[in-house]
C-alpha cells in the first residue's frame, strides 16, 4: 500500500514504465491487469465530507469511476454504478467496498449508448437511493485507429452514442430529480484541448462534453445545481490496453508525462469528491486539468 499522506517525491510514488503489453478485449477487466492500478482500494480515508448523500456514477466498476466510488462511499454517501454487463466481476469487488465503508451499494448494469437504457438508469438509481444529488458521467468508449480511414461509421457511431448522447440522456433525465445543492460532474479529457491523431472520434467527444459541461452549468446554476468537468491526463486503467492505445504506447504510457509516469486513478479521487460536495460551494462551469504537468490550454 501506498501511504498518500506521507510527504515524498510525487515522481516515484507509483509504477512508472516500461510496462507489459497486455492486450484485452474492449471494455477490459481491472482485474487483469499488471501491475495493478491504485483506486484507493487500500489507500483512501475519507473525512464524511458526503455524509448522506446520493450518488450515480458511469462506469464506475474500474478506472476513475472505480476510485469516485469507493472514495464517495467512504466520505458516507450511498453509491450506485453502471456498467457494462461483461463487467459485473469488477463491479462486485467495487460494491463490496462500498459496503464495507457502511453505506449502501447498487449495480446497475447496461449499455449506455441506448436512450431508454440511459432514462431507466437514472430512474432506478432515483429509486434504489431514494432520490440523487451527485451525478458523475464518467462512462466511455476510446479505441485507438491508426488513420482517419480506419475509423469505420460503426466506431464513430458507437463512441458518439457512448461519450456523447448517453452525456445528455442522462443529464437529461436527471435534472428533475437533482434538489439545490446537487452536483454533476462529467470527465472529458486533455484530449479535449491537444488531440492525439489516433483518436479522432474519442477526442471529438471528449471537446463536445467540455462545451457541454460548461453550458449545463451556465444553464443549472439558476436551480442550485453546480456543473463541472475532469480533464485526465495519462492515467492507469483498463480503457488504455483494451484498445485505448496501442500497446507499443501501453509500454511507455505516462513516460511523457511531467513525472515520467501514469496517474493511479486515487490520485483523482480527491477533486471528484471536492466537486461532489458543498466544499465545492463556489466552483461551476470548470474543467479541472489532471494531466500530470501537460497543462490544459
Ligand atoms: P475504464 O475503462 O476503467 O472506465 C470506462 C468505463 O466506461 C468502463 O468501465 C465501462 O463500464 C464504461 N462503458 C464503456 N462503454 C459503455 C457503454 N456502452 N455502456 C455503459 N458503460 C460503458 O477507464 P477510465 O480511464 O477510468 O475511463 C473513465 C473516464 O476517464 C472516461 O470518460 C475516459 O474518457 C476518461 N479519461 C481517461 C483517461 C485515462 O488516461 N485513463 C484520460 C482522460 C480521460
Ligand atoms: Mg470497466
Amino acid at each position: 500500500m501506498t501511504d498518500r499522506f506521507t510527504r515524498q517525491d510525487p515522481r516515484h510514488q507509483y509504477p512508472a514504465p516500461p510496462f507489459p503489453q497486455q492486450p484485452q478485449e474492449p471494455p477490459g477487466l481491472v482485474q487483469k491487469m499488471t501491475p495493478a492500478p491504485d483506486h484507493g482500494e487500500e489507500s483512501y480515508s475519507g473525512f464524511g465530507r458526503l455524509l448522506g448523500r446520493k450518488a450515480l456514477i458511469t462506469g464506475g466498476d474500474s478506472g476513475i469511476g472505480r476510485a469516485a466510488a469507493i472514495a464517495f462511499a467512504r466520505e458516507g454517501a450511498d453509491v450506485a454504478i453502471n456498467y457494462l454487463p461483461s463487467e459485473e466481476s469488477d463491479a462486485e469487488e467495487v460494491l463490496n467496498y462500498v459496503t464495507k465503508a457502511g453505506t449502501q451499494g447498487f449495480g446497475l448494469p447496461g449499455d449506455i449508448s441506448e436512450e431508454e437504457v440511459c432514462r431507466k438508469l437514472i430512474a432506478d438509481a432515483v429509486e434504489k437511493l431514494g432520490g440523487l444529488d451527485i451525478l458523475v458521467i464518467n462512462a466511455a468508449r476510446q479505441q485507438a485507429r491508426e488513420t482517419v480511414a480506419d475509423v469505420s461509421s460503426d466506431d464513430f457511431d458507437r463512441t458518439m452514442k457512448t461519450n456523447l448522447y448517453a452525456l445528455h440522456w442522462l443529464a437529461q433525465a436527471a435534472v428533475p430529480h437533482l434538489p439545490p445543492g446537487a452536483s454533476i460532474i462529467t470527465t472529458t479529457s486533455i484530449q479535449a484541448y491537444e488531440p492525439s491523431a489516433h483518436l479522432l472520434d474519442y477526442a471529438t467527444t471528449k471537446a463536445g462534453i467540455a462545451a457541454y459541461t460548461k453550458a449545463l452549468a451556465t444553464q443549472l446554476i439558476e436551480k442550485g445545481i453546480r456543473v463541472n468537468g475532469v480533464a485526465p491526463g495519462p492515467f492507469w486503467t483498463v480503457l488504455q490496453p483494451s484498445g485505448g492505445q496501442f500497446q507499443e504506447k501501453v509500454e511507455t504510457f505516462g513516460q511523457d508525462s511531467a513525472f515520467g509516469r501514469p496517474g493511479q486513478p486515487v490520485e483523482l479521487a480527491p477533486i471528484y469528491v471536492l466537486l461532489a460536495s458543498q466544499e465545492g460551494s463556489y466552483i461551476t462551469g470548470e474543467i479541472f486539468g489532471v494531466t500530470g504537468g501537460k497543462g490544459i490550454a
